[in-house]
């Protein structure tokens, strides 16, 4: 079974599908990740022929969507906490804007969800990498709900952002994602609407858990 789950920075996505892939035991991919990763490569090797080093790009996926490394220039590095820093989250949306690079990384999304069940989560999945998904989902919250949930993640951490610069990253990178002219995030015709706003993410995967058991039982 495929489950597709899109929408903008902080509405719940990565918590909601780690809570059903644990569940119902599906393959989880985050696609935002791999996104930064090409980010943090272009910030550390450069922005020269960024399309050539993302082909390069290996992407290692362990421990369920916990972990992502790369291999790239004869090197392994581990990503996890590398590409959730405020810069990556800032130049993301521009790597991400780049048709050649979502060209690569939407191929390499499509083969990672042959032949398993999968919940891949992202801004296009519904649209482009998944558009046959079984499950489809569009979800989002308030632009203050999303940065309190992305800001409450850098807690009692000392190099934590102010609130405002997250809420300021998070209404940027929303106009840049829906009005850039490839693969824009929008809700796919077909795919069910769930605004978070006031719903814990429990309450959300529930929501998410019915449509699966659902198709299951059909
Ligand atoms: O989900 P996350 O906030 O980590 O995604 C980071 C960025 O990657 C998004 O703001 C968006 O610009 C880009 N992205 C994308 N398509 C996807 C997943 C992420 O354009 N499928």
């Amino acid at each position: 079974m495929q489950v597709a789950i899109d929408g903008p920075a902080g509405s719940g996505k990565s918590t909601v599908c780690k809570i059903i892939a644990s569940k119902y035991g599906f393959t989880y991919i985050d696609t935002g990740a791999m996104y930064r990763s090409i980010a943090y490569v272009a910030e550390n090797f450069g922005y020269d022929d960024i399309e050539k080093k993302a082909a390069e790009v290996e992407f290692i996926l362990e421990d369920n969507g916990k972990k992502i490394s790369i291999r790239y220039n004869g090197e392994t590095i581990d990503l996890t906490t590398k590409i959730r820093t405020p810069e990556i989250s800032s130049k993301v949306a521009f790597i991400a804007s780049n048709k050649e690079i979502r060209k690569i990384l939407v191929a390499k999304q499509q083969s990672y969800a042959k032949g398993c069940d999968v919940i891949m989560e992202g801004r296009d999945i519904t649209t482009v990498v998944l558009p046959e998904a079984d499950i489809k989902v569009y979800l989002t919250a308030s632009p203050e709900e999303r940065a309190k949930r992305r800001y409450k993640e850098w807690e009692n951490k000392s190099d934590a952002p102010k609130f405002e610069d997250v809420l300021k990253d998070i209404i940027k990178r929303d106009e840049m994602d829906t009005n850039r002219a490839e693969s824009p995030l929008m809700q796919a015709r077909d795919a069910i609407f769930i605004d978070t706003t006031g719903l814990t993410l429990e309450q959300v995967s529930d929501k998410i858990g019915e449509l699966i058991q659902n198709k299951k039982n059909k």
